[in-house]
């Protein structure tokens, strides 16, 4: 069986974060085993307190499960701060010299309901150590924007195809755009490769509040395809089916008072 690890937070209302993750993984017929970076406390309303974990026990965490399991793929998400995001570098570099595997960085940074989730000085040492690592970078459009001020190559957000190709260019790994956030009717998320290579995947917007954790599941959903050994462009075309799937099986289903998680 394949391993999946996921690096990222714990959301005890399980619909994001390190507990999504495991559903996700699992419902793709992987094994996942995860390194938690930040504890949360939230729900379907919105965060209330996050605590970084210590980046020592990340460090013991990561080093537990990368000498043991030998995942075939990794998710990352929540990186709290600098040093929790120097750490993960840090182990990652070295288990990748060995075993070059996937990552898939969903590059988390505010939560829907507004909360931070990483410190701002944390997103120099994601961009400059991270990403180097990284196989697909997964930002929605605030992210992007984001990333595209630090690069100084500010681009407006209706020129989504330049800001994709400046970003897979400049960073040497895929990126994929999320839509989620644009105000259309179709959903469509556009994956850059570094080779200049394009592929569109545009899905119908099921109108629905229950997407607590949407960035999460696709991102795990994505790793786990390639930890089966789907090539880049289908992984994504199949996380897109099965998070489609998911939020149109969730749209009917009331748990929480708020913002509702995924079903699988
Ligand atoms: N909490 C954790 C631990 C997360 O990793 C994420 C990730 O995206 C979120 C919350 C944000 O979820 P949402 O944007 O659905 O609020």
């Amino acid at each position: 069986m394949e391993v999946v690890l996921s690096i990222a937070g714990s959301d005890p209302s399980a619909g994001a974060g390190i507990q999504q993750d495991l559903k996700t993984i699992t419902a793709h017929g992987c094994y996942g085993a995860t390194v938690i970076t930040s504890v949360t406390a939230q729900n379907t309303l919105g965060v209330q307190a996050a605590m970084p974990v210590p980046p020592e026990v990340v460090g013991q965490q990561l080093r537990a499960v990368l000498s043991d399991l030998e995942p075939k793929a990794i998710k990352i998400g929540m990186l709290p701060d600098a040093e929790v995001a120097q750490v993960v570098a840090d182990e990652l570099r070295t288990y990748l010299a060995q075993h070059p595997v996937p990552v898939v960085y969903d590059p988390v940074m505010v939560s829907t309901s507004g909360y931070p989730l990483m410190a701002s000085e944390a997103i120099q040492v994601v961009v400059s150590k991270l990403f180097p690592l990284c196989t697909l970078i997964t930002p929605n459009l605030p992210e992007t924007n984001r990333l595209l001020q630090l690069i100084e190559k500010p681009v407006s957000s209706s020129f989504v195809q330049v800001a994709g190709e400046t970003l897979a260019r400049h960073f040497g790994c895929a990126f994929l755009l999320k839509g989620g956030h644009a105000d259309k009717p179709q959903m469509i998320d556009l994956l850059f490769e570094p080779d200049g290579s394009l592929s569109t995947f545009a899905t119908e917007r099921i109108a629905t509040s229950n997407l607590h954790g949407t960035g999460c599941t696709l991102s795990s959903a994505i790793a786990s395809n390639l930890a089966l050994g789907h090539p880049l462009p289908e992984a994504v075309g199949k996380a897109k089916q099965f998070i489609t799937e998911a939020i149109r099986k969730s749209a009917a289903i009331r748990i929480g008072h708020g913002n509702g998680p995924l079903q699988m």
